[in-house]
C-alpha cells in the first residue's frame, strides 16, 4: 500500500522518525534528488491520523520538486511533517531529536520553516544539523523570506502583464489583493509604489486599516474581493480560492499572487484558460522565498538574492511560451517546464561533490 503510493507519486525515500522519549513522530519525504539535495520545509500540524500526515508530506514534497526545478535551483524536492500541536507540543528536545534525524540523511534532505514552525524552533534543529535553511541572520542565515517572495511575485506579475496586455506598466492596472500578511502587505506596497489602484481584504481588520491609511487602498469585504473591477486578482492568503464559485465572478484578466495551491483543482485550471484569463502558476510566481533560503547553501548574499528574483520573470515567460507551444493551460505548462529541466539537467554528469551542500559563511552554535 505505501510502496504503491510512493510509486504513483515517484518518491525516492520516506523516513519515519520516532523518538518516544521526546514525543517525536515525524516523517521526512525525499521525492526527487536528480537536480540536487531535496530542499523543503518542515510543517508541524495536529494531523488527525498518521495516514493524513503521510498523505500531506508526500503531496508537499512532490510539489517542492516541481517548484525547485522551475525556479532553476540545483535542488530536488523534499518536505517533513511533525505530528503535533504547535501550540502545545513544542520543546527543545523534540526539535533537537528531529534535527538528528535530518542530520542522519547526510545532506540528502535540507529543511526549513513551514506552517507551525518558526525561526526559534529552527535554532534547536540547527544545533543538531547544518542541513537547515532559513536560520536566523545572526548565524549568517537569510532571515524572513517574505519580502523576497513579494518582490518575486512582482516579477511574475510583470511577465504576466506583458503576456496579456503587451506592457509591464504595473501602475496602469487595478489589483484585488486578498490577504495582507507577510507577503500580501509587502506586495501591495510594491504595487502602490508603482502607482497602482489596489482593492484589499483580510480577516485581520488592523491590516486592512493599515493598507487603507498607508497605501491608499480601497477596503472591501472578504467575499467582495471576487467582484471588484480589478485587472489582476492576487491571492495572497489561502489556497483553493480559485474555484467553481469564484471564477465566474472575477473580472480580472490575469491571476497572479503569492498564495500556494490557488487552484481548487485541475478542471478549474482548464476553465481559466478557456475563459481567456491568464493564470501565472503559483509555485513559479512565489518561488522568491525558496530561492532566497537556497542561497544559504553556498553563502548568503542579499544582492545575489535580488538578482535571482528577476529570474522569476523569465521563468514565467517560458511557461507562457510552453503553454502556447503545446496548446495546454499554464498550470500544465509549469509542470512540463519542471519535468523537462529535471530530464535534461539530470542527464548532465556533475563533477563529484558539486551537489553536496556546503553552507559557507554560516556560524553554528549559539
Ligand atoms: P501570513 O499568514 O503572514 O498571511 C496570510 C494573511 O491572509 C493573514 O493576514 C490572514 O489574516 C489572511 N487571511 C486568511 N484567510 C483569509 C481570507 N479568507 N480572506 C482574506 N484574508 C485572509 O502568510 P504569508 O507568509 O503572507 O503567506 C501568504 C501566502 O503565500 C500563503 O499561501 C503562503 O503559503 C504563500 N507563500 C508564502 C511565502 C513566504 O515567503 N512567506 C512563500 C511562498 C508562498
Amino acid at each position: 500500500m505505501i510502496f504503491e503510493k510512493l510509486a504513483s507519486y515517484g518518491h525516492e525515500q520516506v523516513v519515519f522518525c520516532h523518538n518516544p522519549d521526546v514525543g517525536l513522530k515525524a516523517i521526512i519525504a525525499i521525492h526527487n534528488t536528480v537536480l540536487g539535495p531535496a530542499l523543503g520545509g518542515t510543517r508541524m500540524w495536529p494531523y488527525k491520523t498518521e495516514q493524513d500526515a503521510l498523505d500531506d508530506v508526500l503531496r508537499l514534497s512532490r510539489g517542492m520538486t516541481y517548484k525547485n526545478a522551475v525556479a532553476g535551483l540545483n535542488l530536488g524536492g523534499g518536505k517533513a511533517v511533525i505530528i503535533g500541536d504547535p501550540a502545545k507540543d513544542k520543546s527543545e528536545a523534540l526539535f533537537r531529536a528531529f534535527g538528528q534525524f535530518v542530520d542522519s540523511q547526510g545532506g540528502r534532505y535540507i529543511t526549513a520553516e513551514d506552517v507551525g514552525i518558526d525561526v526559534n524552533d529552527m535554532e534547536y534543529v540547527y544545533r543538531e544539523t547544518q542541513f537547515v535553511t532559513g536560520v536566523h541572520q545572526v548565524h549568517g542565515g537569510s532571515g524572513d523570506p517574505s519580502p523576497f517572495t513579494a518582490y518575486g511575485t512582482l516579477q511574475g506579475l510583470m511577465a504576466a502583464l506583458n503576456r496579456k496586455f503587451g506592457d509591464e506598466e504595473v501602475g496602469k492596472y487595478a489589483y484585488a489583493v486578498q490577504g495582507l500578511g507577510h507577503v500580501g502587505m509587502e506586495f501591495a506596497k510594491l504595487l502602490k509604489e508603482r502607482g497602482a489602484k489596489i482593492f484589499v481584504t483580510d480577516i485581520n481588520q488592523a491590516l486592512v486599516e493599515r493598507a487603507v491609511s498607508e497605501l491608499g487602498a480601497v477596503a472591501v469585504g472578504l467575499d467582495e474581493i471576487y467582484d471588484v473591477p480589478a485587472d489582476v486578482y492576487s491571492p495572497c492568503a489561502l489556497g483553493g480560492t480559485v474555484n467553481e464559485n469564484t471564477l465566474p465572478r472575477l473580472k480580472a484578466k490575469v491571476i497572479c499572487g503569492a498564495a500556494n495551491n490557488q487552484l481548487a483543482n485541475n478542471a478549474i485550471g482548464d476553465e481559466i484558460a478557456r475563459r481567456g484569463i491568464l493564470y501565472a502558476p503559483d509555485y513559479a510566481v512565489n518561488a522568491g522565498g525558496v530561492m532566497n533560503i537556497s542561497l544559504e547553501i553556498d553563502g548568503y548574499n542579499r544582492e545575489r538574492a535580488m538578482r535571482m528574483m528577476r529570474t522569476i520573470y523569465h521563468n514565467l515567460a517560458r511557461i507562457f511560451e510552453i503553454a502556447e507551444r503545446d496548446r495546454i493551460p499554464t498550470y500544465q505548462a509549469a509542470d512540463r517546464l519542471a519535468e523537462e529541466r529535471i530530464q535534461t539537467i539530470g542527464k548532465l554528469k556533475l563533477p563529484m561533490g558539486r551537489s553536496t551542500p556546503r553552507f559557507q559563511g554560516r556560524v553554528r552554535g549559539l
